[in-house]
């Protein structure tokens, strides 16, 4: 017995009145709202931000970090809230959380761009990763009680919604259409959806086999540069105007753009990652010409529009991310 309204009975018909209970492993409130749980939750995994930091990272890949943060974090904050996908804040919290981790585990602040590092990370909203395994449980529900639990069917049909919207009435009939028989096949779609509705909010562009190759060939081994690519890619750096309005080398407006493209003080790394680049291409145009002059649109391409070069294309922006910031330290030391 939960006490909605806030009677302050301790006993009901002879069950005891609570201001929790708690149903199948999740904490409800008189509101039967899982926040209480959920922030208790959180609260207690806060330990690992702390922990995150002793993580060895020198023998760990990004990738086994990231099924770290899955395994210990990820699944107990997301744990039974398929049921909840049609309260807002609850949602919201656990994707805040999540990020809060992945962020932690990798050495990242929590000030970066979440819905950029989702899209740089492959990893859908945690929404639409709700949304396919509530649809999953709606099934198996109507195949064991044959019954409709239609008291999803507002946040089922809002979701739906969100799909014709993102593929297209045809394609998103045909996804829902294979569903039944190849859930994988749907998730996979669905994640899909939700990455390049996340990239093109924030202007990236992707190839159509970016998260394939990205799942198969990003982040196969540990390399200390993936940290400062990552961070490249995030936009979160000394050319953050945020922190530096304008250019401390030549007084330009300072942003990833002056320094990657414009600003004199990086000019022989440009050089050098535009003939990187040509290497590999071995194109009949030089990829300065043929991107004119746009090396941060070139290197965003490397890692997002991924060609069968990719891991080689790799290998450029990823020196450059380093090299980008080993010159920047270099030259505040002799300036200062
Ligand atoms: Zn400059």
């Amino acid at each position: 017995m939960v006490d909605k309204d806030r009677n302050n009975m301790s006993e009901y018909k002879g069950y005891p009145v609570k201001n929790t209970y708690k149903y199948l492993g999740i904490k409800l409130n008189s509101q039967m709202s899982p926040i209480t749980g959920l922030e208790e939750t959180i609260k207690k995994l806060e330990i690992y931000l702390t922990r995150n930091n002793w993580i060895n990272k020198n023998t760990l890949t990004p990738k086994s970090l990231l099924g770290l943060s899955m395994y210990f974090q990820r699944s107990r904050v997301i744990y039974g809230m398929a049921c909840f996908l049609d309260m807002k804040n609850i949602i919201e919290s656990v994707e805040r959380a999540n990020l809060k981790y992945t962020k932690s585990i990798l050495g990242l602040v929590n000030q970066v761009n979440s819905d950029r590092l989702r899209v740089i990370l492959n990893r859908p909203m945690d929404r639409h990763c709700l949304w396919v395994l509530m649809r999953e449980n709606i099934r198996k529900y109507k195949n064991h009680f044959g019954e409709d639990p239609w008291i999803f069917n507002k946040i089922d049909s809002e979701y739906t919604k969100w799909l014709y919207s993102q593929a297209g009435k045809e394609e998103a009939t045909k996804m829902i259409a294979v569903e039944k028989d190849n859930y994988g096949k749907f998730k996979w779609l669905i994640s899909e959806y939700s990455i390049k509705a996340l990239a093109k909010e924030d202007g990236i562009e992707l190839s159509d086999g970016y998260r394939e190759i990205s799942n198969r060939k990003y982040y196969m081994a540990w390399d200390k540069r993936d940290g400062h690519m990552i961070r490249y890619l995030v936009n979160h750096g000394f050319f953050k105007a945020r922190f530096i309005m304008t250019c401390k080398y030549c007084g330009e407006a300072n942003s990833r753009t002056h320094v990657t493209n414009n600003c004199p003080a990086f000019d022989k790394l440009r050089a050098r990652t535009w003939n990187d680049l040509d290497e590999i291409k071995k194109g009949r145009i030089k990829e300065e010409i043929r991107y004119k002059g746009d090396l941060e649109k070139a290197l965003l391409d490397v890692y997002f529009k991924p060609g069968p070069d990719c891991v080689k294309q790799l290998e450029v922006l990823k020196k450059f991310s380093l090299q980008l910031v080993i010159t920047n330290a270099k030259k505040m030391d002799s300036n200062s």
